[in-house]
C-alpha cells in the first residue's frame, strides 16, 4: 500500500514546484535547468537549416514550428500567411584584373541586381564612408564599381551597427543614382574572417537595382592595400541574383491564454526566417527559442492574468514583412507591451522600458527581479526590434532585454551563423531573464501604458 502511494506521488506532475508565478523562483529554475531553448535552436537549425524568406525552406520551418509549439502545449497555434517579393541569391564572384590579379570573397546583398551573364569589367572608385560617397559628383562615379569602406568596432550595445548599416542599406541606391555600374561595400561586421556579411539593401523607387555585394572584412583590407599602391584597379564582377515575383511567407502564432481578456496582450517572439548563408542560429533561432522557452515556463506554472502571444515572425531579414502583416491583422487589439529577442544569445545585460508613467511600479518590479542576473536598468529608449515596431507604433509600451553585442557582428548574416556559436550557459541566462520578466508582466496588478509620442524611455 505504501509503495503504491509512493508510486502515485511519483507520477504527479513536477509543477508547481514553485509557487505559481513567483518571478524569482521561476527565474532561478530557468537559470539552473532550462534545456528547451537549446532544444528548439538545435532542432530548427538541424532539421530545417537556412530559412530564406518566401522559399520552400521557410515554408518547412513554419510547419516545423507549428508541430513543435503544439507539442509543447500552447493554445491557438496557427500560421498567418502573407505574400511578399521573393529574391534568390544565385552566384556572385569578384576578381581583380589589374594591377594584381586575384579573387576576392563577396556575398550579394538582398535585392541586389545582376550583372549580364558574362559579368562586367570596370575600374574601382573608393570612398571612406557614406558622407564621402554622398559628396562625390556623378561624373566621378558613372560607369565605375563604387567601393565603400568604414571602420566598424565591436560595441556592447551594437551602436556601431546602427551608425554604419546605412552603408549597406543606403549607399547602393545612392551609387545607382550617380550612374555606378555596381557597388561593393566592406561587410558591416567586426570579425577578421574570410566570410562576407549579407543583409538587405534598398533601391529607391525608380532607381535601377545595380549589382551590390559585400566584401569580407579581410578582402576589403586587401582591396585597401591594392588601392593604396596608387595604380588604377580594375575588377571583374559576376552577380546572378533573381527576383521571381510574389511568394508566400507567414507568421507562426501561439498563445498562453490569460484569465483576464481586458488586461491586454503581451506580444513576444523573434523571427523564424534567416539569411541563407549560415543556418540562422543566432539570427534568430535563439530569439524564438528563448521567448518560447520562457512562455512555456509561465504556462506550466498556472494560468497567467494576461495573455502571452508568441510570434515566430516570417520575413524579417528581407524587409520586415512579417511585422507589418502582424500589425495589419492585430494592431487594433489591446497589446499592453511588445518585446522581441533578436540580437543573438549572449547574456542579457540591460533592461529598457518605454511606458507612459514615470516611476511605474511594474518597471521597478522588473528591475528588482532581473538584478540578480547581472541586468541593470537603462534609461535610454527601448527599440523593440523590426518585428514588433509596427505594432508598437499603434501605441503600446515596449520592453528590451538587451543582449551583449560584442560578439554578435562577428557572426551576423554570415556563413558562420551556426549552432556551435551559441553558448548554452548564456542562452539559459536569457531564458531566466525572459521568464522573470514575463512572470511580472503577465500578472502585475498595474499596467504599462503607452509612452507619449516624444518619449525617450521610462
Ligand atoms: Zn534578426
Ligand atoms: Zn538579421
Amino acid at each position: 500500500m505504501l509503495r503504491r502511494l509512493l508510486l502515485s506521488f511519483a507520477a504527479l506532475p513536477l509543477f508547481p514546484a514553485v509557487a505559481a508565478h513567483d518571478p524569482a523562483a521561476l527565474r532561478d529554475a530557468a537559470a539552473q535547468t532550462d534545456t528547451l531553448a537549446w532544444s528548439i535552436t538545435e532542432g530548427l537549425t538541424t532539421e530545417v537549416g537556412q530559412r530564406l524568406a518566401a522559399t520552400e525552406s521557410e515554408a518547412r520551418s513554419r510547419e516545423w514550428a507549428v508541430a513543435r509549439l503544439k507539442a509543447l502545449g500552447f493554445a491557438n497555434v496557427r500560421i498567418e500567411p502573407f505574400t511578399m517579393p521573393r529574391w534568390d541569391r544565385g552566384a556572385a564572384s569578384a576578381t581583380v584584373l589589374s594591377p594584381f590579379p586575384q579573387t576576392l570573397a563577396i556575398a550579394a546583398l538582398g535585392y541586389s541586381g545582376s550583372t549580364p551573364k558574362a559579368g562586367i569589367d570596370a575600374d574601382v572608385v573608393a570612398f571612406d564612408g557614406l558622407a564621402a560617397l554622398k559628396a562625390a559628383p556623378a561624373a566621378a562615379i558613372a560607369g565605375k564599381i563604387v567601393y565603400v569602406t568604414h571602420h566598424m568596432a565591436a560595441q556592447q550595445d551594437g551602436g556601431s551597427y546602427g551608425a554604419l548599416s546605412p552603408i549597406r542599406t543606403v549607399a547602393p541606391g545612392m551609387a545607382a543614382q550617380k550612374g555606378a555600374a555596381a557597388i561593393l561595400i566592406r561587410s558591416i561586421g567586426t570579425d577578421h574572417h574570410r566570410v562576407p556579411h549579407t543583409g538587405v539593401t534598398r533601391f529607391p523607387e525608380g532607381t535601377r537595382s545595380i549589382p551590390a555585394a559585400a566584401l569580407s572584412t579581410v578582402d576589403a583590407e586587401q582591396l585597401d592595400r591594392i588601392l593604396a599602391r596608387g595604380k588604377p584597379v580594375k575588377l571583374h564582377l559576376e552577380v546572378a541574383t533573381r527576383l521571381t515575383g510574389r511568394a508566400q511567407s507567414g507568421n507562426v502564432v501561439a498563445e498562453v491564454p490569460g484569465s483576464d481578456p481586458k488586461a491586454g496582450i503581451i506580444l513576444i517572439g523573434g523571427h523564424l526566417d534567416s539569411w541563407d548563408l549560415g543556418t540562422g542560429a543566432i539570427d534568430d533561432a535563439t530569439g524564438v527559442a528563448i521567448t518560447t522557452a520562457a512562455a512555456k515556463r509561465i504556462m506550466d506554472a498556472g494560468q497567467p492574468r494576461r495573455t502571452i502571444r508568441i510570434v515566430w515572425f516570417g520575413a524579417e531579414e528581407v524587409g520586415g514583412f512579417g511585422g507589418d502583416a502582424y500589425a495589419k491583422a492585430h494592431g487594433a487589439e489591446k497589446h499592453m507591451v511588445v518585446a522581441e529577442s533578436d540580437f543573438g544569445a549572449d547574456r542579457v545585460w540591460s533592461l529598457a522600458v518605454n511606458t507612459g508613467a514615470q516611476g511605474n511600479p511594474m518597471v521597478e518590479r522588473l528591475s528588482e527581479v532581473l538584478a540578480p542576473l547581472g541586468i541593470t536598468r537603462s534609461h535610454g529608449a527601448a527599440h523593440g526590434g523590426t518585428d514588433v515596431e509596427p505594432t508598437a507604433a499603434t501605441g503600446t509600451a515596449v520592453m528590451d532585454l538587451r543582449q551583449d553585442g560584442l560578439r554578435y557582428f562577428d557572426l551576423h548574416h554570415t556563413a558562420d551563423d551556426t549552432l556551435d556559436k551559441v553558448d548554452p550557459a548564456q542562452l539559459r541566462q536569457n531564458v531566466a531573464a525572459w521568464t522573470a520578466a514575463l512572470a511580472v508582466l503577465a500578472n502585475d496588478p498595474v499596467e504599462l501604458t503607452p509612452p507619449p509620442a516624444t518619449a525617450t524611455g521610462e
